[in-house]
């Protein structure tokens, strides 16, 4: 196959030029950089299988010659992000979207749109399966990137419906692993950082909001799987294994041997605001039809994920 893959400098961008490389595709990456970095596929200059394109797909999308599968995943994801860039996020999901979905309409290519577990906003149902529809305030620091992203699905399914373009949703879960940047302010990045610098880890509020993460590689392999299905339907893909905000500090304290202590901060700006109590997905579908379920262990992932932190930043 040929591949456009939007945000293909990212953190998720990036691995998936890596396995669709790996798997004998060709791959055409674009990004603005505005949160994507040269820095995750300057290992790949040079292969003739292999293109960058420096573009903002917020305007429309010209690429030369055939494509066989356009992978939306262009967009800032970490609610500092949000807060630093609300125009472009809404953009890039709305408007963005709409010029990715064109594009693979026009080159009658399968389209796949990288949804979020944000969608299901502060969930009133849990762990979340897809058939629920979430909690979102569409107002609040975060509705810029969740409004856009459920803006960004309906405008998926209407092209299928349509114009019967060839689609898949993938609702991603809190990811983890190497490449995601420092100072992206979500909470891996975080704290790993303070734990190897030897700083306080920062426990918003008290510790008890849950997440459940997964690593990229398996994260990874879900969507590729999923491209590969016939399943037009939403898909949640993520680590079931959930845990509180203090066991996760408490681990990566553990996995990185850090002398650090914990400190339970009220960030002063909007960061925290509608943050969702609880998350955990609901992964019985994947299971079922990609026949996929995640194998890495927060142990094995965040000891990969420190190795990174070490050694690349
Ligand atoms: N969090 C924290 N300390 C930090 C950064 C984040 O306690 O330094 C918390 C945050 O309030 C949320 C959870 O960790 O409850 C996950 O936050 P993140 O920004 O990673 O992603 P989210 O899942 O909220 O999109």
């Amino acid at each position: 196959m040929r591949i456009l893959i939007t945000g293909g400098a990212g953190f998720l961008g990036s691995h998936l030029c890596d396995r669709f490389l790996t798997e004998d595709h060709t791959v055409i990456a674009m990004d603005n950089l505005i949160t994507g970095k040269t820095a995750n596929i300057e290992h790949l200059a040079g292969r003739d299988d292999f293109l960058f394109i420096k573009h903002d797909v917020t305007n429309y999308i010209y690429v030369e010659g055939p494509l066989d599968a356009v992978l939306h995943f262009a967009s800032p994801a970490s609610p500092i992000d949000y807060l630093e860039y609300p125009i472009p996020t809404l953009k890039v999901g709305a408007l963005g979207t709409h010029k990715a979905l064109g594009l693979a309409k026009e080159k009658k290519a399968r389209f796949l749109l990288a949804s979020t577990s944000e969608i299901y906003g502060d969930p009133l149902i849990h762990p979340q399966p897809e058939e629920y529809w979430g909690n979102v305030n569409p107002i609040g620091p975060r509705g810029v990137y969740d409004e856009a992203k459920r803006f960004a699905e309906a405008m998926t399914m209407a092209y299928h419906r349509y114009h019967n373009l060839d689609t898949r949703i993938v609702r991603i879960f809190n990811t983890y692993g190497p490449r995601m940047r420092l100072n992206d302010g979500r909470v891996v990045p975080n704290f790993i950082g303070q734990a190897l610098r030897g700083d306080p880890l920062t426990v918003y509020g008290d510790g008890s909001r849950t997440r459940a993460f997964c690593f990229v590689d398996d994260l990874i392999d879900g969507i590729y799987r999923l491209l590969l299905s016939t399943e037009v339907q939403p898909v949640n893909i993520g680590n079931p294994n959930e845990m509180t905000i203090l066991e996760f500090a408490q681990k990566v304290i553990e996995i990185t041997s850090s002398s650090s202590e914990i400190t339970f901060v009220k960030p002063t700006d909007e960061r925290i605001k509608d943050d969702p109590k609880v998350r955990r997905p609901d992964i019985g579908k994947a299971r079922r039809i990609l026949n996929w379920e995640p194998k890495i262990s927060i142990d094995e992932g965040l000891r990969k994920t420190v190795e990174y932190f070490r050694t690349s930043v």
